[in-house]
C-alpha cells in the first residue's frame, strides 16, 4: 500500500490518499479537488473516510464523492456538525457536506482491498474516530506531534478526550501516526514526548 499526503487550506489540513491494487481511499479530502484527482494519476477512489466532521477536513467531500461515485463514511455523532455550515465554522471560515454518509462503527471495516480497524475516540468532536491499517494509524485531530486537538469547539468534550487518550495509550506503540495537521509521528515518540500522553 502506498500513502500520499497533500496539505491544503488556511489550516494546513492533511488529506491522505491510500493506494492499493489500483484503487484508492481518500481520508479527509479537502482543498482543491483538482489537486487530489491529479495526485491519484487515474486511480479510482472507492471510498472517502472522515476522521471527523470539521469544516477543514471535508472541503472536497461532495465534489469527489460525486465524481468517483463512491461512499462517504462518517461517525453518526458528527453528522449534524458536518451538515451544518452554521455549526461547522471557526470565525468566518465554514464548510458542510450534503451527500449521504455511511455509518462508521467501531471495529473492522473492509472496503475493496483495504482492511481497517476503526476506533471511536470522541473529545475533539463527538464523532472523532481513528483508522488503523497495517502499521498505520490515521488520527485526525485527536493527536498531533507534541499536542492534541482542541475541545472547545461544537461537540468538543475535554473529559471524553481524556478517556480517548487513555485508550490510545493502550494501542501498539509501533503505530505510525498520521495527524490531520502537521508531520507524521509514531505512538512511541508521542508516549515519550507529548505532554498530553505522558
Ligand atoms: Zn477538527
Ligand atoms: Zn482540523
Amino acid at each position: 500500500m502506498e500513502i500520499k499526503s497533500l496539505v491544503s487550506g488556511s489550516f494546513q489540513t492533511n488529506t491522505y490518499i491510500l493506494v492499493k491494487d489500483q484503487q484508492a481511499i481518500l481520508i479527509d479530502p479537502t482543498g482543491k479537488k483538482e489537486k487530489i484527482i491529479e495526485a491519484l494519476h487515474g486511480v479510482k477512489a472507492i471510498a472517502i473516510l472522515l476522521t471527523h466532521g470539521h469544516f477543514d477536513h471535508i472541503g472536497c467531500v461532495d465534489d469527489l464523492s460525486t465524481f468517483y461515485q463512491c461512499d462517504v463514511y462518517l461517525h453518526d455523532n458528527d453528522k449534524e456538525l458536518a451538515r451544518s455550515s452554521h455549526l461547522n465554522r471557526l470565525g468566518n471560515i465554514s464548510a458542510s457536506i450534503s451527500v449521504a454518509t455511511k455509518r462508521l462503527k467501531e471495529g473492522p471495516l473492509t472496503i475493496g482491498p483495504f482492511h481497517f480497524d476503526v476506533y471511536f475516540t470522541p473529545g475533539h468532536t463527538a464523532g472523532s474516530v481513528l483508522f488503523a491499517i497495517d502499521e498505520h494509524l490515521f488520527v485526525g485531530d485527536v493527536i498531533f506531534q507534541g499536542s492534541i486537538g482542541r475541545t472547545d469547539l461544537y461537540s468538543g468534550n475535554a473529559s471524553l478526550m481524556k478517556q480517548s487518550l487513555k485508550f490510545i495509550k493502550t494501542l501498539n506503540e509501533d503505530y505510525i501516526l498520521y495527524p490531520g495537521h502537521g508531520p507524521t509521528t509514531t505512538l512511541k515518540e508521542e508516549l515519550q514526548y507529548n505532554p498530553f500522553l505522558r
